[in-house]
């Protein structure tokens, strides 16, 4: 009873927009989303690859991976990529219980001002960790001045295709890929790169506009 309440309640906040699955507008336009980092190794080939194909982006950084590889955090924002708030600990229910509002709304708030003082960017942009979109991250989002960016599309490298090849995910994500999808993918996996080198190519030939739109810039 219960619950049924409380479904009816997010899906009434999702319906005002409160969560942004696709992005607003552009008839071709893909958002590009990557999670998790910054990663040392991965995140530098991340950014060539999108730059080599003139590609913009969002990484929901780590706040805690952020403290360590604050350079690429910097770099990130140098070439023109969009920063994401995505937690300082990556704090999830499936992982760490049950948490409070008041330990989620501390971890985006501390995430935020890493962003800030290493970077000096600004973001508004905030993605829960795992997804999680329950009464609790809703409610820490909006208090602390920001938007919810879920996803449309996955890549899957992490879950349910995490044994198939880089080119195998970029076939599927191209295959299905519609137009104004958030892809998510993940900065912190090996295969995010493979996937890339197939990828950033095809969506060139089907003319994908893979550069951030108005749901970033706004
Ligand atoms: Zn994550």
């Amino acid at each position: 009873m219960v619950k049924a309440a409380v479904k009816r309640v997010v899906k009434r906040l999702i319906d005002n927009r409160l969560v942004y699955y696709r992005v607003a507008k552009g008839p071709t336009s893909v958002l590009l989303t990557f999670d998790d980092g910054p990663h040392p190794e991965i995140t530098p080939k991340v950014l060539d690859l999108l730059d080599e194909h003139g590609a913009k982006a969002v990484f929901f950084v780590i706040g805690a991976h952020a403290e360590k590889e604050p350079e690429l955090v910097r770099e990130i924002h140098r070439r023109g990529h969009c920063i994401g708030n995505h937690t300082y600990s990556h704090l999830n229910d499936y992982r760490d219980g049950a948490y409070s509002i008041k330990q989620y709304v501390g971890e985006i708030v501390r995430c935020q001002q890493l962003i800030r003082e290493i970077s000096g960017a600004e973001t508004s942009l905030f993605r829960p960790p795992r997804g999680e979109i329950n009464l609790k991250t809703l409610y820490a989002t909006k208090r602390t001045g920001h938007r919810l960016i879920h996803w449309s599309l996955e890549g899957g490298e992490w879950a349910d295709r995490e044994n198939e090849s880089g080119a195998f995910i970029a076939d599927f994500v191209v295959r299905t890929v519609q137009p104004r999808d958030i892809v998510l993918l993940h900065d912190d996996n090996e295969k995010t790169v493979e996937v890339l080198q197939t990828l950033l190519p095809r969506a060139a030939e089907l003319r994908l506009d893979l550069c951030r739109n108005s749901l970033v810039n706004a």
